[in-house]
């Protein structure tokens, strides 16, 4: 009954147990501990960015998708999160959040934000309803966010944002089978999808991986029990069956598992790729404590040691390599393609869904911009930068996929114990 994952990936010289053991043992531990420092945990976000391509509703209803902000003050700037909190029992502030070295913390690092080399200005950055958001506090997991609007969101991302021919006919993809079996839909779009160029493809795998990373988290934190005074989170089995299970999903399954393979890869890559730019002096992980900060670094950089030490990396220079100006253009077609993905996560209606959307989708974007830019051995000019924002969205991005990959595992050993 587990659903079976192992041997090579495609287009890469990897194998998924030489992946397991790597995360399992070695990465996972470090990101785990990095991401618990001030300087990872608090992201900046807006969540309040309009849908561009539909009016969207809101989920303020579910209470499992509202995001605690980070401190109670940043409510006010937020009107829809405010409607949310009030939704919720006010005294739900988390008792964190009353503390004054947690507050302290953010209000220095705040200051040194600012400072920070950037390559590009981001919206989210510098729109006043930007917030920062203790991820810590508003961990990825089961919302109840489903039905017709969760796969408005998806089909949106698979149907027009994965390069397919206008020309061919749905059903098409896996999306149009009904409910979760999955059949005839899903065949057309292999066939289709091996005719396709490998950069399409890997784009395909990549949004097909995140997705599967979503699907193993609110499987592995599923709300078991709701009680008037607990709330118990944990792994629901069934509920990861039914999304992997080979019989149960006609073969989907470990296809998409195969894919959240796929990514780890490109963003241990894309890690390592970083370490020269990290490694700067000027390179400073402000947080205003300074032997944390300096603390900080070197957790990051043996991080980024540990990720080059890993044998069977995936080399990018298998992508967009050919005609010069073809492989421009294609660069170009991805780069569009991946900016539409990622406003499509302000159309997600669950905040919570939506934090860790557009966090996540930032992560992978930065780590297409960092695979794919000039290294800093290059004129000044072209060299590649990292502002904060896009190094936490990456760090904590792999961290996502890194503990689905770990959840793997846990998954094993309870249907292990099922059977
Ligand atoms: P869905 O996961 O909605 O999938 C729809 C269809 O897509 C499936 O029927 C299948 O044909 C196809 N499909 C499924 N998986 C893959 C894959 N890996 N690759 C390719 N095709 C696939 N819910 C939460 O509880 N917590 C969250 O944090 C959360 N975050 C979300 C973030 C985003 C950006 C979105 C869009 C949704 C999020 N959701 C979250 C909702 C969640 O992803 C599902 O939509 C929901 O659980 C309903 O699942 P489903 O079984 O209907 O299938």
């Amino acid at each position: 009954v587990c659903p079976q994952v192992s041997g090579e990936l495609d287009d890469c010289h990897c194998d998924v147990e030489s992946i397991d053991r790597f995360n399992n043992e070695l990465l996972f531990p470090k990101l785990q501990a990095l991401l618990q420092t001030d300087y990872f945990r608090f992201y900046k976000v807006n969540l309040n960015k309009p849908c561009p391509f539909w009016t969207s509703g809101s989920h303020c209803g579910l209470r499992d998708c509202t995001v605690k902000p980070c401190s109670p003050y940043s409510a006010e700037v937020n009107s829809e999160l405010d409607k949310c909190e009030k939704s919720e029992a006010l005294g739900a502030v988390d008792v964190s959040l009353r503390s004054v070295s947690t507050r302290e913390a953010l209000k220095n690092w705040t200051k040194h934000d600012d400072e920070a080399q950037r390559f590009c200005l981001l919206d989210d950055e510098w729109c006043p309803d930007s917030q920062y958001v203790d991820l810590l506090l508003n961990p990825e997991r089961f919302t109840g966010y489903k039905g017709p609007e969760a796969w408005k969101i998806w089909t949106s991302i698979y149907e027009e944002n994965c390069f397919k021919p206008f020309t061919v006919k749905r059903p098409l993809s896996p999306l149009y089978s009904s409910g979760r079996s999955e059949g005839e839909g899903s065949r057309a779009f292999y066939t289709w999808l091996e005719g396709q160029c490998v950069e399409k493809r890997a784009f395909y795998r990549l949004i097909s991986g995140l997705h599967a990373s979503i699907s193993i988290h609110l499987s592995a934190r599923y709300l078991l029990s709701d009680e008037w005074f607990e709330k118990r989170w944990g792994p629901n089995v069934s509920e990861f069956r039914s999304r992997f299970d080979s019989e149960l999903t006609q073969g989907e399954g470990p296809k998409r598992l195969r894919n959240l393979y796929f990514l780890f890869l490109i963003e241990l890559r894309a890690l390592v790729k970083a370490l020269p730019v990290v490694k700067e002096g000027s390179f400073k992980l402000f947080t205003g404590q300074p032997q944390e900060d300096c603390r900080n670094k070197e957790r990051l950089l043996d991080l980024l040691h540990t990720a080059r030490s890993f044998p069977l990396h995936f080399n990018e220079t298998s992508l967009f390599a050919g005609d010069e100006t073809e492989a421009a253009k294609l660069k170009e077609d991805v780069r569009l393609a991946f900016m539409n993905i990622s406003r499509i996560m302000d159309c997600v209606e669950c905040f919570k869904c939506r934090l860790w959307g557009k966090l996540q989708t930032q992560g992978l974007g930065t780590a297409l911009k960092i695979l794919f830019s000039e290294l800093p051995s290059s004129p000044p000019s072209s060299r590649l930068t990292l502002n904060r924002q896009e190094l936490v969205a990456l760090v904590n991005a792999i961290g996502r996929i890194s503990t689905s990959i770990k959840e793997l595992q846990n998954f094993r050993e309870l249907l292990a114990e099922d059977t």
